[in-house]
């Protein structure tokens, strides 16, 4: 490890699990661990557990700490760090959380929306280091987005900007979260994937997907789909395409309003692999005014499966 190293902790707040790392400035993970977050029982348990784990962090390691970096879920006001209404995590409403983690280590923290921390974090650390502006899309559950531009991240008004996932793309289509219709989340969320496959399942019940999990549909997760499409199941294949051209579409209308060709695809769902991100650049090209069609690229996220930790410690060293 260089010795002009600087060192943050970085806190990945979720639903059901809070991840903590240290980190180095070049964003190699020195130590990490997780707690369970405790979001049935409340902002007050879930904030104590935060303080559990960046208490051990920091008294295990025995280098200075440049800041703290926490990625959360929901609108967050970067300036003031607070996090509001965040789902999965019930009963927060507003909470001060940036004010006081810094009060109980007296360290500098940032807080951010998870996604944009994503975006910041492959900008810092991960496939974004050499790129000016890019677009970052977070597959997983819910499909988080990120913008940068420039080398910074564009928040808009409050911090809410680059809800991609909440991109309509039909406005008769299928119900989302939201409360909208057709939000490419509604067709590619983790949830919405399996709904849609185990919709399939009588008139595909032949498919390699149904024959790994020797039909315990209990059974059916995104890596089972990747698994049947690797051993070339057409109706995986099929599926994973499907998937990437909706996302394309998404992607297009994304690149046409903002003039950023370059997409970065993280999160659990792009275990798909090379298939889905060019499912997602075909589908983009396809759809993309002509004039940004040769500029159209997608890759693949760096930061893989700490990159809710190292996209939180990276908003310590990103200067905004
Ligand atoms: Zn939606």
């Amino acid at each position: 490890m260089k010795k002009s190293n600087k060192f943050a902790v970085g806190v990945d707040l979720g639903g059901t699990y809070i991840k903590f790392g240290l980190v180095s400035s070049d964003g190699k993970i020195v130590s990490k661990s997780f707690l369970e977050s405790k979001a049935e029982t409340g902002p007050d348990a879930v904030i104590k557990q935060i303080k559990k784990g960046v208490s051990a962090i920091i008294e295990q390691s025995n280098v200075k700490i440049n800041g703290i970096g926490i990625g959360a879920p929901g609108v967050i006001s970067v300036k003031k760090g607070t996090v509001e209404n965040p789902p999965n995590l019930p009963g927060w409403g507003k909470v001060h959380l940036g004010k006081i983690i810094q009060k109980e280590f007296d360290i500098d923290t940032h807080v951010e929306n998870d996604a944009n921390a994503a975006a910041i974090g492959e900008m810092i650390f991960g496939a974004g280091k050499k790129l000016n502006s890019f677009v970052m899309i977070t597959l997983g559950t819910g499909v988080g987005g990120g913008i940068i531009f420039d080398r910074k991240l564009f928040r808009g008004e409050t911090g809410a900007a680059g809800e991609i996932g909440h991109l309509s793309i039909d406005f008769n289509g299928a119900k989302c979260n939201c409360g909208s219709v057709g939000c490419i989340e509604a067709y590619s969320g983790n949830n919405y994937i399996i709904h849609d496959v185990l919709r399939d399942y009588e008139s595909q019940k032949s498919s390699l997907v149904f024959k790994l999990i020797e039909n315990n549909l209990d059974l059916l997760t995104p890596k089972v789909i990747s698994q049947a499409a690797e051993q070339n199941d057409n109706y995986a294949i099929n599926v994973i395409n499907n998937l990437g051209t909706r996302i394309g579409y998404a992607m297009a209308s994304v690149a046409n309003l903002l003039d950023l060709t370059t997409i970065i695809v993280g999160g659990g769902v792009s275990g798909f692999g090379t298939r889905l991100l060019e499912a997602i650049e075909n589908g983009m090209r396809e759809r993309v005014l002509q004039s940004l069609k040769p500029r159209v690229k997608v890759i693949s996220a760096k930061l893989s499966n700490d990159a809710g930790i190292q996209g939180a410690s990276s908003l310590v060293f990103y200067k905004s």
